[in-house]
């Protein structure tokens, strides 16, 4: 006894104790416990970083990571600044609840802001570009050959075009190109077009003013044309001519027209659709098939009766774009108007996107993605997925484009796709890391090592397995390693890339990333009280008649003091505007039936009650005559509450005294100064709420 108490006086809370003993059911307290053998004080281990480089975690989940994340964002931060590392990213799982948080901690350390999204690949538009006033009358369908991908890097070696007019096929074209490099013996088998062919061509730039002659200003089509867009744009822009024609593509249209359809490639719509294709992969080939195609589809959807061209952008289905695959995704904000657009996404995925989670179209991302940096994410991502989907390399190279920066993770955090049976074994979870390092030389961008952090220590995943058990998860006590690490610690995870690639993408190109990125505050400092058209005077006219109409004219000068002073602060400070919001709500709510019950300090202005929004009376306790106005005010402190004077009647007129008055000081609500933001907290009745919000948009504006 004496060697515990002893003991138990050297140990406070947080310390840490190595214990040995049994485990046994104890019948006397009728449950499990621990039959001590011996207990010693040790050091906490708490894992250093000791590398003089150090990494940079991009991708980071909180408790905010509902059910999923179980460390405290300041503990994960915390740690950050203890390694010394020089930034830390919080991503969490389509929300930014951490954020605040966070930013308490920004002083001592970087915070990247971001987000991991549920992202869903929406189909592209069938038609884009400006479409105004364009019927279905005239087309140039185009084709071209290539050197290879890459728009920037490789050449066009073929144009070919189809030119319809009025559903009738008019005029073709077809071009050699001389590419000034040596075609690759892999293209030259899959176009048959060799150097010899192309040796006496022109070479494009004679070529263009002619093609764009041909072209004019007709609706431009082709079969993928983000392919044979991409090289026409690229090429037009080294001669300084912008193509602005609206550009139709097939490929979408097919896919819109015949959903079932397994693949859309242009030899196999063809085939479906019984349309010729002779020589498939010459430039002017191709075209006429497409132009076939085009015209075939066209007769289709005849029976929509379109008029004008954009109208064909309906045949896709929103509902189908929403329940489609989602893909985990990294957003980053570069600076502090990318965090303004992360915002919007996020409110955007949750209000119009919502299907089992909160959904981010690709298409709005490309739309606010100029101040974001998107990143690869996961297992999960649109590329890994992409990758084990065995998808063709073409639609890769696809999905690599659309990304700022390409992330590999650790292989432990992708064991269980070898348990399922999706992945044969580490060494090709470790050759998957490794295309996605050569997709991202090859496409030059930067590739990063990221944790993917769902905890901070080893030891912690213990927690996540108690959520995941929760949420039925078969694999809950099979918990990947998805905790902080070190710099060390992932060097070594890299070592099979080799040191020299290690060391690139897990500590120079997180820092490049951070370098890209700018400190952003994701409160700023300061308030923002909307703004009312001549608020002020409204505030002062509605107050002073209410209170005229019951002090009488001219008001006692305990209430017009009163009144005046609180007006004055109130305008002065720039408040008078959220007066005037729950004015409006107030006497909206009362006027279609529905009682408003105010709450809180609010109860302490006058000119609240003078204004309507609270029915508490702040003067000190009095009598009123409802008749005569006469008042009898009581400011010695004598009564705490007008409600507990004697009845009473008028001496004046005779009526009974109405009793008011509960005499609480201004400074309650705003403050000795009179500055303290105030805060107006209105009840609503239930079924009201959603009329009440409705009605601030129709004050403020849809969104604001
Ligand atoms: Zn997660
Ligand atoms: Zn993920
Ligand atoms: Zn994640």
């Amino acid at each position: 006894k004496d060697q515990s108490d002893n003991f138990l006086k050297h140990v406070k809370e947080g310390d840490y104790a190595l214990i040995h003993g049994d485990i046994v059911y104890d019948t006397y307290n009728k449950e499990v416990s621990l039959m001590l053998k011996s207990l010693e004080l040790i050091q906490e281990n708490i894992r250093e970083d000791n590398e003089p480089n150090k990494r940079i975690e991009l991708h980071l989940h909180t408790q905010m990571s509902a059910m999923d994340g179980v460390s405290h964002t300041k503990d994960l931060i915390q740690r950050a600044i203890d390694w010394g590392h020089e930034a830390i990213t919080i991503t969490d799982h389509a929300v930014v609840q951490a954020f605040p948080d966070a930013m308490d901690m920004g002083k001592e350390i970087k915070i990247i802001y971001g987000v991991e999204a549920y992202m869903i690949n929406d189909k592209k538009e069938i038609v884009n570009g400006n479409l105004e006033g364009r019927k279905f009358d005239d087309f140039v369908v185009l084709d071209i050959e290539t050197t290879g991908l890459s728009p920037k890097n490789n050449k066009i070696t073929e144009i070919g075009a189809i030119k319809i007019i009025n559903g009738e096929i008019a005029e073709s074209y077809s071009q050699l190109i001389n590419p000034g490099v040596v075609i690759p013996e892999l293209i030259v088998k899959l176009t048959g077009i060799t150097d010899e062919m192309v040796a006496e061509k022109p070479n494009i730039s004679e070529v263009l003013p002619s093609f764009k002659e041909f072209i004019g200003d007709s609706v431009l089509v082709a079969h993928n044309a983000t392919f044979d867009m991409g090289f026409i744009r690229e090429n037009f822009k080294a001669i300084n001519v912008s193509i602005d024609n609206p550009v139709l593509d097939t490929l979408e249209l097919s896919r819109a027209v015949f959903p079932r359809l397994k693949s859309h490639k242009l030899n196999l719509i063809a085939k479906h659709l019984k349309v010729d294709l002779l020589n498939h992969h010459r430039a002017v080939d191709d075209a006429l098939a497409t132009a076939n195609i085009l015209l075939k589809i066209l007769e289709m959807v005849q029976d929509k009766k379109f008029q004008n061209l954009s109208e064909l952008n309906t045949l896709k289905s929103s509902a189908e774009i929403t329940k489609g695959d989602m893909y985990h995704t990294i957003i980053l904000a570069k600076n502090q108007s990318g965090l303004k657009d992360l915002y919007k996404l996020i409110s955007d995925s949750h209000i119009n996107y919502f299907h089992r989670k909160p959904r981010m179209p690709k298409s709005i991302i490309t739309k606010l993605r100029k101040n974001l940096l998107i990143g690869s994410a996961c297992e999960a991502g649109e590329l890994y997925k992409a990758i084990i989907r065995n998808k063709p390399s073409s639609e890769i190279n696809e999905i690599v484009s659309f990304y700022d920066y390409l992330e590999i993770q650790p292989l432990g955090n992708n064991e269980h796709l070898i348990r399922d049976g999706i992945v044969k074994n580490r060494e090709e979870l470790e050759l998957i890391n490794r295309r996605i390092y050569d997709l991202g030389k090859r496409h030059n961008k930067l590739v990063v090592a990221t944790g993917d952090v769902h905890f901070l220590d080893k030891e912690d995943e213990i927690y996540r397995r108690i959520l995941m058990s929760g949420q039925k998860f078969s694999d809950a006590d099979l918990q990947p390693p998805l905790y902080f690490r070190t710099t060390s610690e992932m060097l070594d995870e890299f070592s099979y890339l080799g040191e020299e690639i290690a060391e690139e993408v897990v500590i120079l190109n997180t820092i490049k990333i951070n370098n890209i990125i700018e400190e952003c505050i994701p409160i700023p400092k300061g308030t923002f009280p909307p703004k009312i058209e001549g608020a002020d005077e409204e505030l002062r006219t509605i107050s002073e008649e209410m209170a005229i109409n019951k002090y009488g004219n001219p008001l006692p000068e305990i209430v017009r003091t009163r009144l005046e002073r609180e007006l004055d602060s109130i305008i002065k400070n720039g408040y008078a505007v959220m007066y005037i919001i729950a004015q409006k709500l107030v006497s909206k709510s009362i006027e279609d039936g529905y009682l408003v019950g105010s709450r809180g300090s609010v109860g302490s202005s006058f000119a609240a009650t003078m204004s309507g929004i609270t029915e508490v009376n702040p003067l000190p306790p009095h009598y009123i005559c409802a008749k005569c106005k006469k008042t009898e005010f009581f400011v010695d402190g004598s009564i705490a509450s007008g409600f507990d004077l004697p009845d009473k009647f008028c001496p004046e007129c005779g009526e009974l005294y109405v009793k008011d008055g509960q005499n609480i000081p201004f400074e309650v609500f705003l403050g000795f100064e009179g500055d303290k933001e105030p805060d107006i907290d209105l009840n609503f009745a239930g079924e009201y709420q959603l009329k009440a919000h409705k009605y601030t948009e129709h004050l403020f504006g849809e969104g604001k």
